[in-house]
């Protein structure tokens, strides 16, 4: 029998993750069906146990539910455990294991993809919702020289920085306590570029050669990234590649083998641009 997955959010009807599984399904030659499957705000684990009942094998969790799935695993990967949110689900008998691919995913891009170590470099890190939480530990593993962690509610980039303190010393404050600081990378893990809102960043922050990367992607240029560009960022990248590789990262976890990303990645990429 095909064995089936799914994605699960709040809206989901937009996810591009349904295309990159059949895609990678047709690469590595497995039996799977992968759908886009909505889940009531109320009734996300009621949606996780009938998907279990209809014999589903895994899942992917997108937003809001990854708190939410971090608690209805019943055993949890390493690297869940540390981000406390979930974005992938595996299904055997009675047990729910939960993964998080999301830091995998955004390193492997900017590492492997963009050609971009992170080693020694000054890291910025705007956001300190979900996606912010996922990526911290993955991002302190490579060494980094610093991490600054930066939200509109202080408090919250406070708490993630205590949080991840026994791995390395992480700053964190709010956007104006950046000003006088320069990075070699900032990313964008804030939804402000969902709403169209500009990110009130003081200047001065690109340092020479400097990448700026938006978690967010779409047709078109994020207002982060425009805004990198009128501050100087040399390099720019939008978030479809951490998406393509989360997403492999994910099928790895599933089916024990791990699918060519970068033909994938063009054909979206192509997608987006036509
Ligand atoms: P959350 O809702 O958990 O967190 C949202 C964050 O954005 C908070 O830090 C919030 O700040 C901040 N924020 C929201 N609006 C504004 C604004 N107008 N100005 C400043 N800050 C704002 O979302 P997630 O962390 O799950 O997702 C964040 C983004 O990352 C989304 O755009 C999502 O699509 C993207 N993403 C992309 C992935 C990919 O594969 N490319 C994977 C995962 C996420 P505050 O705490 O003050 O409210």
């Amino acid at each position: 029998m095909t064995d089936r997955y799914c994605v699960l959010g709040n809206p989901v009807a937009h996810s591009r993750s349904p295309a990159i599984h059949a895609q990678f399904a047709a690469q590595c030659r497995q039996d799977l069906v992968y759908e886009a499957l909505l889940a009531p705000l109320d009734g996300f684990a009621e949606t996780v146990r009938g998907f279990i009942a209809a014999g589903g094998k895994g899942a992917n969790v997108t937003v809001p539910f990854k708190e939410e799935a971090f608690r209805l695993s019943t055993r949890l990967s390493a690297r869940a455990e540390r981000a406390g949110a979930v974005n992938t689900l595996a299904f055997a008998g009675r047990e729910i294991y939960g993964d998080n691919t999301d830091g995998a995913g955004l390193v492997r891009d900017i590492e492997a993809n963009l050609a971009f170590p992170l080693a020694g470099k000054r890291i910025l890190l705007l956001g300190a919702g979900g996606a912010a939480r996922g990526v911290i530990a993955p991002l302190l593993a490579d060494a980094p020289a610093s991490l600054f962690v930066a939200n509109r509610t202080a408090d919250k980039a406070a708490a993630l920085a205590r949080q991840f303190s026994d791995i390395a010393a992480v700053d964190a404050g709010n956007f104006a306590e950046i000003a006088g600081n320069c990075f070699d990378i900032v990313i964008n893990a804030t939804s402000a570029s969902l709403s169209g809102a500009a990110l009130p960043l003081p200047a001065g922050i690109f340092a020479p050669g400097s990448l700026a990367y938006d978690m967010m992607y779409g047709k078109g240029e994020t207002p982060f990234l425009a805004l990198a560009r009128e501050q100087g960022a040399a390099r720019r990248a939008d978030g479809l590649g951490m998406l393509v590789e989360q997403a492999a990262e994910a099928f790895l976890v599933w089916r024990g083998v791990r699918p060519d990303s970068a033909p994938v990645l063009a054909a979206l990429r192509a997608q987006l641009a036509a």
